[in-house]
């Protein structure tokens, strides 16, 4: 889990900043009202799923890499702990923790892995 800069993470959820949880997409069920559950896929790279019922953002797939990004506020009992900052080259709102400030992504997951100064 950590933080996401990226351009299109901050105007899907609407913040300077988005804390994301990574999962194995076999991790995620949907138990009630998939009814209500929306796809939209902006780049072909991810299924962004949202609330019909609410308007509400819910999580994000990642079909090339089999995971799903679910919004840590979206999880209450998940304590969230960042261990990364990833898109920092793309940051408006700058945060000197001491955690690793990735320029992109990490190179396993398609990123250049390159480091950013905190
Ligand atoms: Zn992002």
């Amino acid at each position: 889990m950590g933080f996401c800069y990226c351009n299109s993470c901050r105007h899907w959820s609407g913040a300077q900043v988005n804390g994301f949880t990574l999962w194995p997409r076999s991790a995620l069920t949907i138990l009630k009202r998939a009814e209500n559950v929306a796809t939209y896929s902006r780049s072909g790279r991810s299924l962004r799923h949202w609330c019909t019922a609410c308007g509400g953002q819910l999580f994000s797939e990642l079909p090339a890499l089999t995971l799903v990004d679910v919004y840590a506020p979206l999880i209450p009992s998940l304590k969230f702990e960042p261990a990364v900052h990833v898109h920092y080259q793309e940051t408006v709102l700058p945060m000197k923790d001491g955690l690793p400030k990735l320029k992109d992504l990490p190179e396993e997951l398609g990123g250049s892995g390159s480091m950013l100064p905190d």
